[in-house]
């Protein structure tokens, strides 16, 4: 075995931050764009997942084998094995891996074995509280100093390593992670030590999220508190005089849609921006992503390319999705033919997924860009070796133009469009289940086509609650929102703009009318968001 390249580490412990996705660094989302193997903890939300390496395994600790709740030994020895492989894995944890995380012994087993790694901090549960409470942790007249605790460590526990004592006279702001479930043993020890039954308390849960709740209190009234608010464990513990220094309410619980569940139906390849807009509103946003994959509407351009393929009138053939290498080859099977009509052209693929369904069917890129699984990432691939040469880029009916103007200014390029992307609209079980259940409150609609095909989706128990205002339909333009009203619903809310823009002002508008918030509203400057 090689010994491990320190330039080189191949498994990297990355903090995925406390919930947030605004929140990751930008050396964990780099990582994670290049990943293998994504192995994370339960907590990480998929917003973060999702920009993991399409091609990566995505794996969750809790599936791992084994009957350990924290599943060690496998953690180490898969990611021992897969640093081996030469493959890249990231360690996903919440906050960050070092606290309360186990980072350490994991970097321990990887030393031990032999495999590079690096460790990307993430922003932990108390920072990222401190932050969205407007808990100042630190205070020149209030606190010196900021200590964090694990309260999974209950007092008079043999092996115990906490001072209590210590910890009831320390000058500063406590940060307990993991208490909730142990607070009334934890506050009585600390008062029991000496620490002022008045100390101002906070607790927080899924802190920096549309879904944070929080509860303030004496020390000594903490529990009652948090019982009287039905917070539970998870939460982060917060005590000591800066709590008594946050404002009635913080930044981000006076965020416009804090708390409001929005539905967002935009295709997948547009949903990202808007669903990014909403969250940094405090929205918790729910995702229906709308797009199906059908062969072309007109089939004659595709065929005219492949009888000029057969023809050698192509050196090149470029696929930007799995999804083209699929329809070309379905097409050829449709008109009888086979791979050898592909027998005289190279082949080039924009990522590791398209170039995994050319080898469904034995076929080998030629190239598929190292890093950049882009437009430009391919453009740049390319470029060297098709100056001069004629390119056939297969696409969909929709999607940028960069890869053929780029590549014109080199070669002779085509572009046919080989499937059609159509908003067609499936909602998940999770989806309807939160419609259902009056979990989601507004519903998005990007377009005539997405609202016609998500209504026809809905059933009495939905439909009941959009007639009740339950559920609130807001529609990008007049036209939308007549379409839903020709169909027998109520619109809520249509937007001014008929852009995702126009649409989130909508919502923004809506829900400061339903809190009877009156008067004119100044239009929301997205761009500093
Ligand atoms: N490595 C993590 C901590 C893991 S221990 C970090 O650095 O944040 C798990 C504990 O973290 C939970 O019991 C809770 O106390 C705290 N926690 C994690 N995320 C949180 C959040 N978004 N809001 C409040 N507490 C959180």
């Amino acid at each position: 075995m090689p010994p491990p390249d320190p330039a080189n580490p191949t498994v990297f412990l990355v903090g995925a931050g406390p919930g947030n996705p605004g929140l990751l660094t930008l050396r964990a989302a780099e990582v994670l764009a290049r990943a293998d193997l994504v192995l994370y903890d339960q907590l990480v939300p998929e917003r973060i997942l999702d920009l993991a390496n399409p091609a990566a395994q995505r794996l969750c600790v809790r599936d791992l084998p084994g009957t350990h709740p924290d599943k060690y030994p496998h953690i180490h020895e898969l990611l021992i094995a897969t640093g081996r492989a030469g493959k890249t894995a990231v360690r996903l944890k919440g906050g960050d891996p070092l606290i309360f995380g186990r980072g350490g012994e994991e970097a321990e087993a990887l030393r031990a074995a032999g495999v590079g790694y690096e460790i990307v901090p993430g922003v932990t549960a108390a920072l990222a509280s401190a932050a969205f409470l407007e808990v100042p942790i630190t205070h020149r007249d209030a606190a010196s100093a900021v200590a964090f605790v694990t309260g999974h460590e209950l007092p008079n526990k043999p092996g115990n390593r906490l001072d209590w004592r210590a910890l009831a006279a320390f000058p500063g702001t406590l940060c307990i992670y993991m208490g909730v479930a142990r607070l009334p043993v934890i506050v009585a020890e600390l008062l029991a030590r000496g620490k002022d039954p008045d100390t101002p308390g906070a607790i927080v849960e899924r802190a920096s999220t549309g879904e944070q709740r929080s509860v303030y209190a004496r020390l000594a009234d903490l529990e009652d508190a948090r019982r009287n608010a039905g917070l539970e464990a998870p939460g982060l513990i917060i005590l000591g005089d800066a709590v008594a220094r946050r404002p009635p309410q913080g930044w981000w619980e006076a965020r416009p849609l804090f708390g409001k569940r929005v539905l967002v139906t935009r295709p997948a390849h547009q949903a990202g921006d808007m669903v990014r807009k909403l969250e940094q509103l405090g929205a918790v946003v729910h995702r229906l992503p709308t797009v199906e994959i059908r062969d072309p509407a007109d089939p004659a351009p595709l065929d005219r390319a492949i009888d000029q393929l057969r023809a050698g009138a192509w050196d090149w053939l470029v696929f930007t999705s799995a999804n083209g290498v699929h329809a070309v080859l379905r097409r050829l099977d449709a008109r009888g033919l086979d791979l050898r009509v592909l027998g005289g052209v190279k082949l080039a693929a924009i990522g590791p997924k398209t170039a995994d369904a050319l080898k469904e069917y034995r076929l080998r890129a030629d190239v598929v860009p190292a890093a950049t699984f882009s437009s430009e990432g391919l453009v740049e691939a390319l470029r060297p070796h098709v100056a001069g040469r004629r390119v056939l880029l297969a696409r969909a009916n929709r999607g940028r133009d960069l890869l053929r103007e780029e590549l014109a200014k080199v070669a002779t390029v085509e572009q046919v469009t080989v499937y059609d992307q159509v908003d067609a609209v499936a909602p998940t079980p999770k989806v309807t289940d939160g419609l259902r259940r009056g979990e989601i409150r507004y519903v998005t609609l990007p377009s005539t086509r997405i609202a016609q095909n998500l209504l026809a989706t809905f059933d009495d128990t939905i439909r009941g609650r959009v007639e009740r205002g339950d559920i609130r339909l807001v529609a990008i333009s007049p036209e939308t929102g007549g379409a839903v009203r020709a169909l027998g619903y109520p619109v809520a809310a249509e937007a001014t703009t008929y852009t995702a823009d126009g649409l989130i002002d909508a919502v923004v508008r809506l829900v400061k009318s339903e809190e009877g918030d009156s008067g004119e509203s100044p239009p929301l400057a997205m761009g500093g968001l």
